[in-house]
């Protein structure tokens, strides 16, 4: 009798002739070699192959000299010590390491709690790259154990829906994205904010605020942090910002205005200080939504600023670029509102003069618009993000919001304000 490996199946002739297919892990035919039928562990031990059978395997490419590797694996680490808590036997990862020597491969790797390929064995670990067509890493595949198409992008699957992503099939995808779906269209204002545990947010005044009663008011959701450098720059300007939106709004009477701080503060310490700056709602620190809120709004940096519609719809995930431009006259930050401000800015632009001289800069700046030399740009004086018309100077690049503008005399002599605006 001999057997002969095809595929992932080991096929066996008996004596007699006749072959008999027995399936054997597909792990083996991936990960061992001809004189290795082991994986590294943490502890050293050498683990069989054939241990990971029925498992979902998660094949992991990565590096230590690549800065990404090293965040996506700290972060991977969490999910694995979950996975193992709650269905110890199902999930396994091996490292497939493209560090440069063995030491840099033993002190990465010393920092992983799942199986490893050896560091020597570059055969199996080049077979694996041009298999699943590894292009960059931090690379995912995911592998099952009886579906013969792998799930490549784990990565961002892991980053989007962390251990519930579990067992990254191809139907769990989908499942996960039809959620997704189902859930922005469903979305209402205490399904985003409230939990079976929690019907409130926080305020000032130690009261807890029900949720309910934000039902059909405009909502801002604000991610920031404490130690995030940009927010320490936006939130003044959302405070003051607030301020005259609700004044305005209180002589109106109709509407009304709301923010809730989303934070991703370190600790209790910093949001409570952090908070105190804030005239506003909170989630209370580390409230386990805010994990989720992250993740519906697929919030990519902070500071991140989302408004919530009465009707607990999203009308927009840029809130922050809206303040920026607009100021309170964003308010209600529809799409109507928009096209107004921007036809408003229009005729604005009308009666600014296409040059001036601004006391910042040494060169004439040119008003310039998104059809003319303008777009998307960063105003050298307050530094925040401006869109369509702007001051630009052609030598060097420098731009401004014309309302940041300060045009002075060309000649300096005099600083005569010209326009102030
Ligand atoms: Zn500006
Ligand atoms: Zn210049």
């Amino acid at each position: 009798m001999r057997t002969e490996m095809k595929d992932g199946t080991r096929v066996v002739v008996s004596d007699n002739g006749i072959s008999e297919e027995l399936s054997v892990s597909k792990f083996s035919h991936l990960l061992a070699s001809k004189d290795r039928d082991f994986l590294l562990s943490p502890s050293g031990a050498q683990v069989k192959v054939c241990d990971l059978e029925g498992k979902v395997v998660g094949l992991l490419f990565g590096a230590n000299w690549y800065p990404p590797c090293r965040g996506f694996t700290q972060m991977l680490v969490g999910i694995y010590e979950e996975l193992k808590r709650s269905v110890p036997d199902e999930f396994e990862v091996v490292y497939v390491s493209s560090d440069e020597d063995l030491d840099a491969f033993s002190s990465f790797y010393g920092n992983m709690p799942w199986l490893a390929i050896p560091f020597s064995d570059l055969e199996t670990k080049k077979a694996l790259t041009r298999k699943y067509d590894v292009e960059g890493i931090p690379c995912l595949i995911m592998l099952q154990a009886h579906d013969s198409k792998e799930v490549r992008d784990g990565v961002e699957l892991v980053y989007r829906y962390g251990v519930q992503a579990f067992p990254f099939s191809r139907q769990r995808l989908e499942q996960l994205q039809k959620e997704d779906s189902q859930k922005r269209e469903n979305q209402t204002l205490p399904n985003l904010l409230a939990n079976q545990h929690r019907d409130y947010v926080l305020s000032h005044t130690g009261f807890q605020v029900p949720v309910a009663s934000l039902v059909g008011k405009t909502i801002g959701l604000y991610f920031s942090a404490e130690w995030c450098v940009p927010c320490a720059k936006f939130t003044p300007k959302l405070i003051s910002v607030y301020h005259k939106i609700k004044q305005e709004l209180s002589e109106k009477g109709d509407e009304d205005f709301e923010i809730v701080l989303v934070s991703s503060d370190r600790d209790q310490a910093s949001f409570d200080s952090y908070y105190n700056t804030m005239p506003w709602l909170a989630l209370p620190f580390g409230d386990p939504e805010i994990k989720n809120l992250v993740r519906h709004f697929n919030v990519q940096g902070i500071p991140w600023l989302v408004i919530i519609g009465p009707d607990g719809k999203t009308i927009t995930v840029h809130g922050r670029s809206l303040i920026n431009l607009y100021q309170e006259n964003a308010f209600p930050f529809t799409n109507a509102k928009v096209e107004q401000l921007e036809k408003q800015l229009e005729e604005e632009a009308k009666d600014l003069p296409t040059l001036v001289f601004h006391e910042g800069h040494r060169h004439d700046l040119n008003l310039v618009s998104d059809g003319n030399g303008g777009g998307p740009f960063i105003c050298c004086v307050c530094d925040e993000q401006g869109s369509s018309w702007a001051y630009q100077c052609l030598q060097c690049g420098y731009e401004v919001h014309p309302k940041c503008v300060k045009a002075v005399d060309r000649d300096h002599n005099n600083n005569n304000v010209l326009m102030d605006r």
